[in-house]
């Protein structure tokens, strides 16, 4: 207990957490840090010897699990082999070379190169770049505006900040930045009008993109980028016909498509990738988290074809293309990725997420869709969430002062389930690890029921005192 106490110490004294209320974490009042000490299959374990199941593999990235050695002993070979040098000026690994034609090979769209960073959001920078750099060298210079989503989310860098299309995001931080533009939320439980079919609704929103297109010209409209799946905004899969009406959109005003595969990546969504399943040709397309599994930092702004020949068509106008991080593919990133990626097809993980996904999906609905509280069950593979709302037939949203999703979320981890309560709305999201088993999942879901009747229960208790 006392070196728990050091470290708890050490570690509120000294590290600025991501998404933390400061002065509540340094008072003390939300108490000590949870030191992650160990993982296995789908649990981690913490410094007190409590066991959690991790219904959301991290932060949707552990997708095969956590303690393979497979992928301990490919990043110790490399280390001991080599453990760093550069890519630039033509320098190369065999891992990475290895890597990028399998990511060449596999990708969505017509992948031609493939260029390296650390997280989503620098590739997404990349990516911003890219479209920039793109319409420059074609004789485009003011078809640079790149739209996002509301809700979407691609990552939290000064582009990617301010691509992604929450506002809390940018509050006192001075984004989004000009040039970044946001259309309306593939989302018809909450932006359907009465009676709107998905297909009528997916071609209104098609539509006012197009409206936006047209307003700020579509000379000044350089890309569009969205996650084929809307992850961290709220879990929400796609309406139907929204990627067929947008793609049209796009296709008619020569605007460019990044697909943000983040989250929905390497299996996620059932499929190798989301643009698989939706059947979205995208121009360019960001990898992260599912590349590695989150075993080391990698990410991938993979370049289409169309893309690449413009730039490679302007080299001996323009010379180098001048880009580049110190760790772009980073041998020991580009060889833990090759050890994940041989688990991913091995274990056929995009099956098993569709299969056992589908399980999940049925279960989810059979408990939780006919609670009073629950307003919407939506997923798809092994992405899943549960939204709730104080009035289901009104669609009223409960009062954020009552904090339901992260008391819900809260309540499960209590009984050793991690749910992550999602930034936007009172939503319960699960993204368990693909390798997770029928059993596991009955259990997961069976968890965050009873962590909600729990809060159902509290929730009767206050207003019948107040
Ligand atoms: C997590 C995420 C990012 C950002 O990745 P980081 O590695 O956290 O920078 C970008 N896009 C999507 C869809 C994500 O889920």
């Amino acid at each position: 207990m006392n070196h728990i106490k050091t470290i708890a110490n050490l570690d509120r004294s000294s590290v600025l957490h991501p998404f933390t209320q400061l002065k509540e974490y340094a008072s003390g009042k939300i108490g000590d840090p949870t030191i992650v000490t160990g993982g296995k299959g789908i649990r981690i374990e913490d410094a007190q010897g409590h066991s959690y199941i991790d219904g959301f593999a991290g932060l949707y990235c552990v997708n095969i699990g956590y303690g393979r050695t497979e992928v301990a002993e490919a990043i110790a070979r490399q280390a001991y082999k080599l453990a760093y040098y550069h890519s630039y000026a033509a320098h190369t690994t065999e891992e990475l070379a290895i890597l990028s034609d399998r990511l060449v090979r596999m990708g969505p769209g017509k992948p031609s190169k493939v260029f390296y960073g650390l997280s989503g959001s620098d590739a997404n920078e990349t990516q911003a770049k890219l479209v920039w750099y793109y319409n420059n060298l074609r004789g485009q210079p003011k078809k640079k505006k790149i739209i996002s989503r509301e809700r979407g989310y691609h990552g939290c860098s000064v582009i990617s900040g301010s691509m992604t299309g929450m506002s809390f995001y940018h509050d006192h931080m001075d984004l989004p930045f000009p040039g970044i533009l946001h259309t309306g939320t593939p989302h018809h439980y909450w932006g359907a009008e009465p009676g709107e079919t998905e297909e009528a609704f997916s071609r209104r929103r098609a539509a006012e993109l197009e409206q936006l297109i047209l307003r700020e010209g579509p000379e000044t409209v350089g890309a569009f980028i969205a996650e084929p799946v809307l992850g961290t905004g709220g879990i929400t899969p796609p309406p139907a016909g929204y990627w067929h009406e947008v793609q049209a959109v796009l296709r008619r005003y020569d605007v460019l498509l990044i697909a943000d595969e983040v989250v929905c990546g390497f299996g996620r969504t059932g499929a190798d990738f989301g643009s698989t399943l939706y059947e979205i040709e995208p121009d360019l397309v960001t990898v992260a988290k599912g590349l590695t599994s989150g075993y080391v930092p990698l990410s991938g702004a993979i370049v289409g074809e169309k893309v690449y020949a413009v730039m490679e068509g302007a080299a001996e106008r323009v010379g180098a293309f001048s880009h580049g991080y110190t760790y772009s593919g980073h041998p020991i990133a580009a060889a833990a990725a090759n050890a994940v990626l041989d688990i991913v097809e091995k274990e056929q993980l995009s099956d098993r997420a569709r299969i056992v996904g589908s399980h999940f999906q049925k279960r989810l609905k059979e408990r939780f869709a006919q609670l009073e509280i629950v307003g919407e069950v939506r997923g798809v593979g092994l992405l899943g969430a549960v939204e709730f709302v104080a009035d289901r037939h009104t669609k009223q949203r409960f009062d954020p002062q009552l904090k339901v999703g992260a008391r819900i979320s809260k309540a499960a981890r209590d009984r050793g389930l991690i749910a992550r309560a999602m930034p936007h709305g009172d939503i319960l999201g699960f993204a368990p690890p693909l390798v997770v088993s029928e059993a596991e999942i009955d259990e997961i879901v069976d968890l965050a029921y009873r962590a909600t009747k729990q809060v159902m229960d509290e929730l009767a208790k206050e207003s019948t005192t107040v």
